[in-house]
Parts: structure tokens; C-alpha cells; sequence
């Protein structure tokens, strides 16, 4: 190991620059090295489906600003293709290996393909990178038929809403006949698919057989239909960016497996952030299931506190507890949302529904799981959802390390006050002068009258009689004349023997 620490970022995304800008915020004066295998500097992705389409943003208007001077070192163009965390080192072309102290892994994600779709084909593209932006960009350009979009999330719905907006036709292959029916639920997936149906946008069902031809990609749908496409985009999903670590040890279903302060799961001085990270949100529940979040302020948020994480150590480090929060822009509407809707099992209107358009109604709908809001969406509702957000954040506080040591005082200091209670219970009834019962009211069983007695009985020998158990007749514990009833030898209250037969007292 060399003298000066170094700390690696892999992928130099979103997520690992504002990790950078983390460490140096903490004073970390080690080396950062921010090992990217995309040629640019951190760029803003989500305009690739906006902004970069539609041509009101230029390919280089994208970069990201940094808040920090970061006096790193940047290996852009440049693939890691190894982990090795036991010995804490990376391997990379050439068979390079980069030595680290500590390592920040932010790889982000890759776009899923499609059995089948001719990705040699210019006109074929996926969308995640600015040069798959530029080059879908250029393809729509030229595209002299329909731009078919496979695929009905957010993506691809922005690109359809792009197409539209540049003038072309928008088909959308998708399954069923409703857009977002899972993210969003019935109604506000009505809602949706209404809006891009009344901008001239398609829905057409999947595609069967695929033929490039000079004029077109030609396109042969499940229902028999034939389209020949300008262009095509493929936006069926994503898949986390995890091959480089495969044989590391690290558990990589769906993600690198983080706990909830973002170390990741069976690595030591390694630390996780953005889209490629899966961890436990404890602010949705102490037994959350560890899950990914492809947000943009989720890799902002997660980035730092992943840098923080690595620097304090485990021990040292809070949970990562963010309120997720997402947008997406569509035929010029803000569609916001906060929480995680996928929790839902359940919705409800927060707007009224008065049968109007997105475009005239503004539409908030909220998402509950067991009678709780988990997450709320809003069209065009900026207002409202950031009213919400605070709502849910008020509901789902934020559970930190602090906090949740806060938890478990409280639970010990709960469980030692019942213990006082108890006691003080106990004692109360011990201490409880005796209360002459009024003629003809039937016993208690939880005033004690028996054992207010036998006490009585006992102290009052003890200051009377040296030796022998006496009573005054006239006294009402007096055993001779006092009547058990029926229903307190037989309520099991107390023990049978206790009650029947004239009580006896301790000998001394
Ligand atoms: C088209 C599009 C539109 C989007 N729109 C929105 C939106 O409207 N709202 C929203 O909230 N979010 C949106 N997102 C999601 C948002 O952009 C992501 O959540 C965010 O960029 C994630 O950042 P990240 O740093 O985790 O990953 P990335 O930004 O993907 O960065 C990871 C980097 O690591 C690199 N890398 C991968 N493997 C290696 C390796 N082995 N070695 C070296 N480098 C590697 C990758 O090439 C990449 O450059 C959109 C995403 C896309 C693609």
C-alpha cells in the first residue's frame, strides 16, 4: 500500500462525482480516483430522453458542474474488469491493477436489450449513454417512417413524447393496452395513456419478426400488423452494472447487496451509491427488503452519504434513510413522485377526480400499504407533492443510527418504568388501609379485602399479642364472622384453597 491513501470511485456518473465532492467536503486530502468507462465527464442523463431529443439541449450542454474542487484523478474511457476486495484491488485494462484503501462502487446501470432486435443497425438503439443520445438523436433525424419505441416505462415514454414534439410519429410497443398500469396504478395509468394517445402517439403490441431494409426497419407485430420504421428504440429496462464483480464474493442479485449504511454486504473499506446499489430503506420499515432506486436525487443523495460511510467506518456511519423522489416531463406535464409507489398495494385519490384532462386537472394520487401512505405521484402538481412529501416524511420518520438507539432507550426505559408500575402496584395493594366493607356489597375480588385482612390481622397482633392470633369480633377481618361468597370462592381469581373455610393465619 502506498503512503497516501487512495480512495477509487468505480464509474464516474452522477453518483460518483458528488461522492468526490463528499470526501473532499470531509477533509479527506487522500487521493480520489474516479475510474469511468464512458469517454465524457458526469453528464446529465436524464436529458438524453428531454432536452437532448428534442434538440433544446446540445449534446455538450449536458456536463455536470462540480461544487468542490476535486483535485482528482479521472480514468475515463477505461472499464474495470475485476474486483479483488480482499486484497483491495481493481484490475483494469491491460491488466493493470489499481490498488485502493478504500473503494466506492457506483457503476450504475446498462440498457437491456432485446432477443432478437438488429442492434448493428444505425437505425436500432438503446438508450442510456450521451452517445446513444446522439446517435437515437440523429436516427430520428433522418427516420422517413415512424419512430417505434419498444417499451412503455418512463424512458420510453419520454422518448415518444420527444418524437411528437420534433414532429414525428411515436408508436409505443407495449403490453396491454394501458401506459403505466404498474408504476402508476389504473387511474392515473388511464390518465397517461390518454395523454399520449391525444398527442398522436400509437400503442401497438409486441414485435414478432424484425427486417432491415434500406427504406425502413421492418416490423411484424403479434396482431399482424407491418410497420417500416424510421427509427427504433429499444427502452425495455435496465439491467444493474455488476459483470466486473462477478467471482468477488459479493452478492450481486439485482445489485450489489449494501447494508443499510451503504457498506456493502461481506467487504470491508468498500461502500455502495446510485442506481447499481440495493440496500434496506429503514425509513419504510425496520424489515424493509433491500431494493435499488434508479433516481436521480438518489444517486445525488447516496453518492455523499456513501463517501461519508467509508470514511467513518461502519461502526461510525447512519443508515442511508432518503425520501425518494423522481420526475419525469411528458407532452410538456411534470409528473413528480415521492416515497415508493411500488410499495403500494392500494391507491387513493388525493385530487378530486373530476373527469377532466391531465392537461386542465392536476392529479395527486397516493399509495398505501397496510393503511399506510408510502408513496404519493402527481401530475402538474408541484405544489401539492411537496406538501405531500412532508406529509410522508412526517409519517415515515427518518430512523438514523441515533435514532434508533433513541428506539431502544425508550423501550428499555418503557419496560423498566412497567416494571416500577408493577411493583408500585404491588405495594400499593400490600399498603392499603383496610376498608370496612359496607353491609350486603358483595366482595371484590381485586379489592384484596383478604389479604387487607390477613396484614391487618397480622399487625394488629404483633402490636397486641405477643402470641395467638386475636381479633376483635367487632373487627371486619375477623375471620369467625366473615363471609366468603360464592362468587369469589368460585371466580378463580385466586386459588380455590385460599378461600374456602375460614382463612388460617401464619404460625409464628
Ligand atoms: C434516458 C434516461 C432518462 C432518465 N430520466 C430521469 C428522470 O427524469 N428523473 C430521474 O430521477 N432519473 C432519471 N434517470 C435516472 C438517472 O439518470 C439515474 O438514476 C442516475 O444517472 C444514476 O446515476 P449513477 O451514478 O448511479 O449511474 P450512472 O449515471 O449510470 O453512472 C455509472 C457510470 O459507471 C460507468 N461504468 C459502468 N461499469 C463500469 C466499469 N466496469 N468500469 C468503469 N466504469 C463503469 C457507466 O458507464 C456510467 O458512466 C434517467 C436515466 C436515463 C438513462
Amino acid at each position: 500500500m502506498s503512503e497516501t491513501v487512495r480512495i477509487v470511485i468505480a464509474g464516474a456518473g452522477l453518483a460518483a462525482l458528488r461522492a468526490a465532492e463528499r470526501l473532499r467536503e470531509m477533509r479527506f486530502d487522500g487521493e480520489i480516483v474516479l475510474v469511468g468507462d464512458e469517454l465524457p465527464k458526469p453528464y446529465h442523463r436524464p436529458a438524453l430522453s428531454k432536452n437532448l431529443l428534442t434538440g433544446k439541449a446540445p449534446g455538450d450542454g449536458l456536463y455536470l458542474e462540480g461544487y468542490q474542487r476535486l483535485n482528482a484523478f479521472w480514468r475515463l474511457g477505461t472499464r474495470i474488469s475485476k474486483l479483488d476486495h480482499r486484497r483491495h484491488a481493481l484490475t483494469l485494462p491491460g491488466g493493470e491493477e489499481m490498488r485502493y484503501d478504500g473503494l466506492i462502487i457506483a457503476t450504475g446501470m446498462q440498457a437491456r436489450t432485446l432477443s432478437g432486435a438488429p442492434l448493428h443497425d444505425p437505425r436500432v438503439n438503446v438508450l442510456r449513454t450521451l452517445a446513444d443520445g446522439l446517435a437515437i438523436r440523429e436516427s430520428i433525424k433522418q427516420a422517413q417512417g415512424p419512430v417505434v419505441i419498444v417499451g412503455s416505462g418512463f424512458t420510453g415514454c419520454e422518448v415518444a413524447s420527444s418524437v411528437t414534439q420534433l414532429g414525428k410519429k411515436a408508436i409505443i410497443i407495449v403490453r396491454g393496452d394501458t401506459l403505466f398500469t404498474k408504476a402508476l396504478g389504473q387511474e392515473l395509468g388511464e390518465k397517461m395513456t390518454k395523454l399520449h394517445i391525444d398527442h398522436g402517439v400509437q400503442l401497438a403490441p409486441s414485435i414478432k419478426e424484425w427486417d432491415c431494409r434500406p427504406e425502413g426497419v421492418g416490423l411484424k407485430l403479434s396482431d399482424g400488423q407491418q410497420i417500416m420504421a424510421g427509427a427504433v428504440i429499444i427502452a425495455t429496462g435496465t439491467i444493474p452494472v455488476t459483470d466486473w464483480l462477478h467471482g468477488s464474493g459479493l452478492i450481486l442479485e439485482d445489485g450489489v447487496l449494501c447494508e443499510a449504511t451503504t457498506h456493502v454486504v461481506g467487504a470491508n473499506d468498500v461502500t455502495a451509491a446510485g442506481d447499481v446499489a440495493r440496500w434496506p430503506n429503514l425509513r419504510f420499515g425496520d424489515n424493509e427488503d433491500p431494493r435499488r432506486v434508479e433516481h436521480w436525487t438518489n444517486a445525488v443523495e447516496m453518492g455523499r452519504h456513501a463517501a461519508e460511510a467509508l470514511l467513518l467506518g461502519r461502526k461510525a456511519s447512519e443508515p442511508f434513510c432518503p425520501m425518494p423522489r423522481f420526475w419525469s416531463e411528458q407532452h410538456h406535464m411534470r409528473i413528480q413522485a415521492c416515497g415508493i409507489p411500488a410499495l403500494g398495494t392500494d391507491t387513493i385519490a388525493l385530487t378530486p377526480d373530476r373527469g377532466g384532462k391531465l392537461e386542465t386537472e392536476p392529479k395527486v394520487v397516493g399509495y398505501v400499504r397496510d393503511g399506510q401512505l408510502v408513496g404519493v405521484v402527481g401530475v402538474n402538481a408541484s405544489r401539492a407533492v411537496v406538501r405531500w412529501q412532508e406529509e410522508l416524511e412526517r409519517q415515515l420518520p427518518i430512523v438514523t443510527k441515533s435514532t434508533m438507539e433513541r428506539r431502544k432507550q425508550a423501550e428499555e426505559i418503557r419496560r423498566s418504568q412497567d416494571e416500577l408500575r408493577r411493583s408500585q402496584n404491588d405495594l400499593r395493594r400490600q399498603s392499603q388501609p383496610l376498608r370496612r366493607r359496607p353491609a350486603g356489597m358483595p366482595l371484590d375480588p381485586d379489592t384484596d379485602w383478604f389479604e387487607n385482612g390477613f396484614q391487618e390481622l397480622m399487625e394488629y397482633n404483633r402490636d397486641n399479642y405477643r402470641s395467638g392470633p386475636q381479633l376483635p369480633r367487632d373487627h371486619p377481618s375477623y375471620p369467625g364472622e366473615r363471609v366468603y361468597p360464592d362468587e369469589l370462592r368460585d371466580s378463580g381469581a385466586r386459588s380455590r384453597s385460599r378461600y374456602s373455610g375460614t382463612p388460617r393465619m401464619p404460625r409464628r
